[in-house]
């Protein structure tokens, strides 16, 4: 067998961890439980849901009665969107989101925008960080929903979620204020999330992008005050408190709460880590062909991600002469096969044909210095190798470049 290339797409999902497959085995056979039935079997796997729970809520400062097991985040997002749109009608008819958010929070507010609610996206600036002026701006009486996500999944920069909580109780008495909703898939474990300090009412999370398993997800619904009202989505049984009906997956559930309890433990160790990491690439890619780009802020930013653009190279050769070293992909991995290029590099200002030359690393939590060294080899090989498109005219200008 070939050796196959070096995994570095962890915003599009991570392997699960083995202590993660481990926790989850018993769940599967010989505690195979349905968490609603009223024996034995049922106990042991609702005592684990609810031991998972917990964990869950502690993570982020909530209560455990305020966390629901959804399939993942797009599950969380729709439910968190629409649940909220279609309880608060007679409060307003107005969402806030942001142009950089994932399809997922973009196309539930859409949707909704059809059935006659009425949707502002804010842009961000060319780093990539939403400005508060522009939200203050857009804020009204009849605003019932604010979505900004934690961190983004395509360029990793995290948005200022105490200010905007702060804002949003500042500016509206109580009873009136938009629920605050967060999209976290790439921020839980990773970053500090504190839905108390955050002043959030509704938090997206998911496993499978901090080596948890895929399918399972969880939405923080907020119960102490103000009180979050939500339309279930999905009708039938009444589980989770009637905000999402549908049995329960144990196994599935209890690696969710291993691979949050396993990235908490880890989380500074691992930050250090990676930032190092993805500090050495960038200076390798840099230094070797100046002329790229970094997309969005330095910092505030997830410490796995690293995303660049490569002004003049042509991007599906780039990715072409990549593929035998590293697995990476140039955008999300929700968006690439439309092969449109990605709305969060348009929304920060990049050209469309900007933005199809940009790469998107992932640091896997456990990548190697030698693997780091093979990566930075190769690239280094391949700019070395790969002649820019067109070249310019020599500088003969001394005035200063403008960059924007
Ligand atoms: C991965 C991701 C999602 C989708 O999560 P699933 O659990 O795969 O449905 C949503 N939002 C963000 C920011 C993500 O990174």
């Amino acid at each position: 067998m070939t050796s196959r290339p070096i995994y570095c797409d962890c915003q599009a999902t991570t392997p699960v961890d083995p202590a993660v497959l481990e926790a989850m085995l018993p769940y599967f056979s010989g505690q195979f439980g349905n968490p609603s039935s009223p024996h034995r079997y049922g106990w042991e796997a609702d005592a684990a849901v609810e031991t998972a729970r917990t964990t869950l809520a502690t993570a982020i400062n909530a209560t455990p009665s305020e966390i629901a097991f959804v399939s993942g985040a797009t599950e969380a997002n729709n439910l968190a969107i629409k649940g909220v749109a279609e309880a608060y009608l007679a409060r307003g008819r107005h969402l806030i989101a942001v142009a950089t958010e994932h399809r997922a929070v973009l196309e539930p507010v859409r949707y909704l925008s059809t059935l006659g609610f009425e949707s502002t996206i804010l842009p961000v600036r060319p780093d990539g960080i939403l400005d508060l002026d522009s939200l203050e701006a857009a804020l009204r009486t009849d605003t019932i929903l604010v979505s900004v996500m934690a961190a983004n999944n395509e360029i990793g920069v995290l948005q200022p979620l105490q200010a905007i909580g702060k804002l949003l109780r500042d500016r509206y008495a109580l009873d009136a204020k938009p629920f605050f909703h967060s999209d976290a898939a790439q921020a839980l474990g990773q970053i500090p999330l504190d839905v108390e300090a955050m002043g959030l009412d509704l938090v997206s999370m998911t496993a499978h992008k901090i080596y948890g398993p895929k399918g399972i997800g969880a939405l923080y619904v907020r119960r102490r005050s103000p009180r979050v009202r939500l339309a279930p989505q999905l009708h039938g049984g009444g589980q989770e408190r009637e905000r999402r009906s549908g049995t329960l997956n144990p196994p599935l559930i209890v690696g969710f709460a291993k691979a949050v309890e396993i990235a908490l433990e880890r989380q500074s160790r691992d930050s250090q880590r990676l930032i190092e990491l993805r500090s050495r690439l960038w200076q390798a890619i840099s230094s070797t062909y100046p002329e790229a780009r970094l997309n969005g802020a330095w910092k505030p930013r997830l410490p796995s991600n690293l995303n660049v653009s490569f002004p003049n190279l042509d991007p599906s050769t780039l990715l072409q002469n990549l593929r035998s070293t590293v697995a990476l992909s140039s955008g999300s991995a929700c968006s690439s096969e439309s092969g449109k290029p990605s709305h969060v590099l348009t929304a920060l200002g990049l050209s469309e044909g900007l933005a199809r030359t940009s790469l998107r690393f992932g640091l896997h939590r456990d990548m190697t210095d030698e693997q780091m060294e093979a990566i930075v080899t190769d690239l280094k090989a391949i700019f070395a190798q790969m002649k820019p498109r067109e070249t310019r005219p020599p500088r003969i200008n001394l005035e200063p470049s403008r960059k924007s």
